[in-house]
């Protein structure tokens, strides 16, 4: 239909109750722009109507050099829903009228680069995934601003986002380009031996707790790598070299006096499984895709794992081989997301001594002669972490600087000194040599692999009332999935709701889809269908082509991390 129509239709409803709105959904052709209205809102008060945005790709002049490969196009479509944020933030006057009337988004990220469904590019077309207010005066129809926001705003929002001019194409390319490179550096980790690589300039602080931008000023110390840990990788944008810090695989610590930049190293570390946004300071500090964050979390729940190579017997003969609690300790919960992670593919694991259960982390000589290990749980990490490399291939980076009983267990240690890294490697070895600690190994049996566990389909559900499907997210780490919340506080990798929101979906979609087989195998099959489909049909009631909503994809980690902590799931080890 055309630009009339709508018109003519909008004027004819107005006045009338606002469901008459329901009327107008259907495709318009608005000369430059096709405006899609797929979900009109049944209130002005309620979540705003779903709408998109659809140019042509070569009418609007995007280079196809700028999506011609997945990593490029991934970063463009992120890139063109910043551009339309800014823009609608321009265009769109705001109220236009009661409830959410001309209130228009859309779902662009933060300083991480995500697949994501707020705005597509293919040869064809570029579409943007909005959401608008339709106006209303009280609850009825107000045509006129209907028609000023639908007629003159969102093919503005359009034409501005979407159409190439010089400098937002040269924008465009430096963003996508940004983006590729750090895919390129990530993709050469594995092959020279690495699990993170921390490009010198790279900028680690942040501007504040509650800021995830660069910290700036005169006081910011950019990294530089010592010259005993340098490596060179290969960046494509510009194409050359590029030094910095290469953390081998294996174990390595990171230690150094308080406040001197330990934490922030390692939280640059577990962001870097993601690409960064040009200026974040980050975009040359990529990690291996497979690391996890693990901490403690106490209050959290446990289903099935076996955790006892970390937590033996416990006190009333409570066995750990498959251990289940709906209030975990700290070091339980520790144990268990470390057993977790590797149960799912993990193969680095990221500590900090600021988050993790000291009992969990150390047991000195003198607690050792104190309380008899028979009288003692835990097999404290530091008598695992070797193994956990030896046997099962799985790197640590530790901050820990509070305990030098991991010197003999490193392979790298690494001292932050007033932000600056230095290689203290053969010194922390000479001191362990010389300083032999008088602790014994506690150990009850070698480490195994973790054993895989099968999802019990009938202990997930959405359905919340007369819902069969209802996943609410309120923020990042909160996730109500039909009658349960999911505390997501504990699950740092996370970083954005829309991923949040897709986690939901995720586990709704494991409950329909599941086939016999384990939680590792159910997240291969998931990630493949993402890799074909997108995330578009991840919300079971979205028609395909149709706006499915706010989704940013996350990782496999992240999806079985929730479904760890869902509250009625029953996992089943198959041993
Ligand atoms: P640690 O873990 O060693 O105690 P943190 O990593 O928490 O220290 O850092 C302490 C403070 O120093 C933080 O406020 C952080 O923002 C700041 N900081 C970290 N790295 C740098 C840097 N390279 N330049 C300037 N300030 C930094
Ligand atoms: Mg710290």
């Amino acid at each position: 239909m055309s630009a009339s129509a709508l018109e003519s239709e909008l004027r004819r409803i107005d006045r009338r109750g606002y469901r008459a709105y329901k009327d107008i959904a259907g495709a318009y052709d608005l000369g430059d722009v096709v405006l899609f209205i797929d979900h009109v809102q049944g209130d002005p008060f309620a979540a705003p109507s779903k709408l998109r945005l659809r140019v042509d790709t070569q009418r609007a002049g995007i280079d196809p050099a700028l999506f011609d490969n997945r990593a490029r196009r991934v970063a463009l479509e992120d890139y063109l829903a910043r551009v339309a944020r800014r823009v609608i933030h321009d265009v769109c006057r705001g109220a236009r009228g009661s409830g959410k009337s001309g209130a228009v988004g859309i779902d662009a990220g933060g300083q991480e680069v995500l697949e994501r469904t707020a705005a597509v590019v293919t040869e064809d077309f570029v579409e943007l995934r909005i959401t608008a207010g339709l106006p209303a005066a009280g609850r009825s129809v107000l045509a006129r601003e209907a028609i000023a926001l639908l007629l003159d705003d969102l093919p503005a929002v359009a034409r501005l986002s979407l159409y190439a001019d010089e400098l937002g194409a040269a924008e465009a390319r430096r963003f996508v380009d940004t983006v590729e490179d750090q895919a390129h550096l990530r993709a050469q980790l594995a092959e020279r031996g690495l699990v993170a690589f921390v490009a010198d300039g790279s900028i680690l602080p942040r501007a504040s707790g509650a800021s995830d931008r660069p910290l700036s000023g005169k006081d910011v110390v950019p990294f530089v790598a010592p010259d005993s840990l340098a490596v060179e990788l290969e960046g494509l944008h510009p194409p050359g070299p590029v030094r910095g810090l290469g953390v081998r695989r294996g174990v390595t610590l990171i230690v150094g006096g308080g406040y001197h930049g330990k934490s922030t190293l390692l939280s640059a570390l577990q962001r870097g499984v993601y690409d960064h946004v040009p200026g974040d300071g980050r975009e040359r500090v990529v990690t291996d895709a497979r690391s996890v964050k693990i901490r403690a979390e106490d209050g959290r729940r446990i289903a099935s794992v076996d955790i006892s190579p970390f937590i033996g017997a416990l006190p009333q003969g409570r066995t750990t081989t498959s251990f289940t609690t709906d209030d975990a300790s700290g070091s339980t919960s520790q144990a268990a997301s470390i057993v977790e992670a590797i149960e799912v593919g993990a193969t680095t694991l990221l500590l900090d001594e600021d988050t993790s259960a000291t009992n969990f982390m150390v047991r000195d000589a003198r607690m050792q002669a104190l309380v008899h290990r028979d009288d003692e749980p835990i097999t404290p990490f530091v008598d695992r972490v070797r193994e956990l490399f030896d046997a099962l291939g799985v790197s640590t980076v530790l901050v820990m600087g509070g305990s030098g009983d991991y010197f003999d267990q490193a392979d790298t240690v690494i001292q932050m000194d007033a932000y600056a890294p230095r290689d203290v490697t053969a010194r922390a070895h000479a001191i362990a040599e010389a300083h032999a600690t008088a602790r014994q190994r506690e150990v009850r049996a070698p480490l195994t692999a973790p054993h895989p566990r099968e999802i019990e389909r009938r202990t997930i559900s959405a359905a919340r009332g007369k819902r069969d499907v209802k996943i609410d997210v309120r923020a990042v780490d909160r996730l109500t999935f039909g009658t349960t919340d999911v505390d997501l506080g504990g699950v740092e990798q996370l970083v954005d709701p829309s991923q949040t929101r897709a986690v939901g979906y995720a586990l709704e979609a494991l409950r329909r889809d599941l086939e016999d087989g384990t939680l590792a195998e159910a997240l291969d099959r998931l990630e493949a269908r993402f890799d074909e489909d997108g995330l578009d049909l991840l919300d079971p009631f979205v028609r395909a082509g149709r706006h499915p909503g706010h989704f940013a994809r996350p990782r496999r980690f992240e999806i079985a991390a929730a479904l760890n902590r869902l509250r009625s799931a029953r996992l089943v080890s198959r041993s």
